[in-house]
């Protein structure tokens, strides 16, 4: 498809490319009111957080030093169920950051139809420079900051960025001891021997295939054959990219964040390690050619998911993307400018909160099991998956066609009326 626009000459467009993710989400939620009759206050309400927790976390290291770091726990809103949402440790943690993502949390669990409300935590932390067992205590101390507001009914943190099954092992393990009791339901993304769910893991990446096939299909072609290239190749990503080619696509191209690898007739996505069973092991496989992964967004595919961080389709670069359709696998990828220049190109993009949705739709599965104390097979896990996420696909798709938005807007639309209308239906108290 050829390149229309001139978006990078649009000084507006380019002040956007470095907004934070509260920026794009209160942007994204004032777009997505203007198309509801929703009441302004519900949505002023909405462009705030409930709660914003900030908590100190002294961790001891392994020399006997002592270290103290911020952690945050940012709780959007709980109007549908308890806050749920990733812990993140990562240096660049910021209140803001974690209010933005709950605050798409939210809309992630109203466009799925679960029974949760959105949050997101963490803390400013570069996980690397801790050992396994700093690891551990900054854990523990943490989940002991954060006691009085998680917990099973009230709000159910999950793995982000630089945290672990195991890091919720702990979490789990040091709420259960002050609780008194094992509580698995506090946290999910846990391993299945503490209550985990069986394809918890691979789910995120398993929504974007499903989402992916189902989107080639509506614009009226067959996945056989339909060329892909994913950036990124670990949960999110190889677990696209395997899926995908199983189901006949030919995943031409896939990156890790040393760049990546293209062969024209379609790689073998199970012979590539993925960033869990080898890290940043992409470019060691064997292909006819390399690419950079500026260079692999701008591929002539006819589908690019990018699956890696948060901020790479950007205005500058969005009038040269080649592909047909835009299947977002990470959060946030796109930014507002880039948005409005895909728009214009008529470039279809499917929005993370439905593409990559699998993750938060198999922790519910989880804490189902959790709360019953019944553990579901991966068959059962796998066709609640596959009906919940065509169910959502179906009433996003409902909105698309109905209005004249895009898809992102289509989801939000979905999104923020179940919100909007729990809150009009419960009111405001006092
Ligand atoms: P991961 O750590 O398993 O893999 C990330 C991959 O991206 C690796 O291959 C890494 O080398 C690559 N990468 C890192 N920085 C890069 C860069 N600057 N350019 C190109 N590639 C880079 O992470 P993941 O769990 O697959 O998450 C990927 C994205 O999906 C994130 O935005 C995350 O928030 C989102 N997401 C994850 C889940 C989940 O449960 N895992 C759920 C929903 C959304």
């Amino acid at each position: 498809m050829a390149s229309t626009s001139t978006a990078n000459d649009d000084p507006e467009r380019e002040s956007e490319e470095s907004e934070s993710a509260l920026e794009t989400a209160r942007r994204q939620l004032r777009r997505a009111a203007t198309l509801l009759d929703v009441d302004e206050n519900i949505v002023e309400r909405l462009a705030h957080p409930k709660a914003v927790h900030e908590v100190t976390v002294p961790v001891e290291r392994d020399d006997g030093t002592v270290d103290v770091f911020t952690g945050y726990r940012a709780q959007h809103d709980s109007v549908r169920g308890p806050f749920k949402g990733g812990l993140r440790y990562h240096p660049d943690v910021t209140r803001d950051e974690c209010v933005g993502l709950g605050m798409w949390m939210t809309w992630k669990c109203a466009v799925m139809d679960l029974p949760f409300g959105g949050a997101k935590g963490g803390v400013a932390v570069d996980p690397k420079s801790l050992s396994d067992a700093e690891t551990e205590r900054l854990t523990r101390r943490f989940a002991g900051e954060l006691r009085d507001v998680i917990g099973p009914n009230t709000d159910i943190p999950a793995p982000d960025m630089g945290t672990t099954p195991q890091t919720m092992a702990w979490l789990m393990d040091a709420y259960s001891m002050q609780e008194g009791e094992t509580t698995p339901g506090v946290v999910t993304g846990k391993p299945p021997v503490v209550g985990g769910s069986e394809g918890r893991d691979a789910a995120p990446g398993r929504s974007v295939a499903l989402v992916t096939r189902e989107a080639v299909e509506y614009y009226g072609d067959d996945l056989a054959g339909t060329t892909v290239a994913i950036q990124g190749f670990g949960s999110v990503g190889a677990n696209a990219a395997r899926l995908l080619d199983d189901w006949g696509a030919d995943v031409v191209a896939v990156s890790d964040v040393n760049g990546g690898i293209y062969d024209s007739d379609g790689l073998d996505t199970h012979a590539i390690p993925t960033h869990d069973e080898e890290p940043e092991a992409v470019l060691g496989h064997d292909a006819p050619a390399t690419v950079t992964n500026d260079e692999l967004l701008e591929l002539d595919v006819d589908v690019l998911v990018p699956a890696a961080v948060g901020n790479v389709l950007t205005a500058a670069n969005a009038g040269d993307v080649s592909a047909d359709l835009v299947v977002e696998g990470a959060n946030g990828p796109t930014t507002s400018g880039a948005s409005e220049v895909f728009a214009e190109r008529e470039i279809p993009v499917v929005p993370d909160i439905l593409a990559n949705a699998g993750g938060v739709t198999v922790s519910y599965f989880e804490w189902l099991q959790d709360i019953n104390r019944r553990k579901w097979s991966l068959e059962r896990v796998h066709e609640e998956l596959d009906a919940e996420m065509q169910s959502a696909w179906r009433r996003v798709r409902e909105e698309f066609e109905a209005r004249d938005v895009t898809w992102r807007e289509a989801a939000y639309v979905v999104a923020l009326s179940r919100v909007a209308e729990a809150h009009a239906t419960r009111g405001l108290w006092p």
